[in-house]
């Protein structure tokens, strides 16, 4: 790491510190040519591959301002898309890859999103997989319905078995 002042090669570290998030570490630095005190941030590398090619580093932001279009309206509020960016993060970088493609990204984005919001799931999800009829939002919906059976339905599903 040059000194990004006198271009000095070396440096010595006087501090370092992880950020809350865990994700980086970062580092003061000094610089024994001209003293000078300089910052650096160490990541995991993790970059996405987009569609047309080009690859840009991951980024949360990115990430939330996706997903709040398709929450336009919707009782979701900024911290709720931070969380929700911060599980993208773990899912993506815990398949220990250093390179992601786009793809997975919205992958990684539909499961917690449908937690959060199912209208904005279905927004995120008719752009995102391309719906392109009628039929798709109905198979999408016929899905949560059926999902919403097993998990939320248990409760009323209850009398069945209280004969016995
Ligand atoms: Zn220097």
């Amino acid at each position: 790491m040059f000194c990004p002042f006198c271009r000095h090669p070396d440096s010595r570290v006087v501090d370092s510190r992880t950020s809350d998030d865990g994700t980086s570490i970062r580092r003061r630095r000094q610089c024994p040519n001209c003293g000078r005190r300089f910052s650096t941030t160490e990541t995991a590398s993790l970059n996405v591959v987009k569609r047309n090619g080009v690859t840009e580093p991951f980024s949360r932001d990115k990430i939330v301002s996706g997903v709040r279009k398709a929450c336009q309206g919707r009782p979701v509020t900024d911290g709720d898309l931070a969380v929700l960016a911060q599980r993208v993060e773990e899912t993506v970088r815990s398949s220990g890859s250093s390179q992601i493609d786009a793809n997975d990204i919205g992958l990684a984005i539909l499961a917690p999103l449908r937690e959060l919001d199912e209208v904005a799931y279905l927004r995120f999800a008719s752009v995102y997989q391309a719906f392109d009829s009628l039929e798709d939002f109905e198979d999408a919906i016929t899905q949560l319905r059926i999902d919403h059976h097993g998990a939320g339905g248990a409760g009323a599903a209850a009398p069945a078995g209280a004969g016995a």
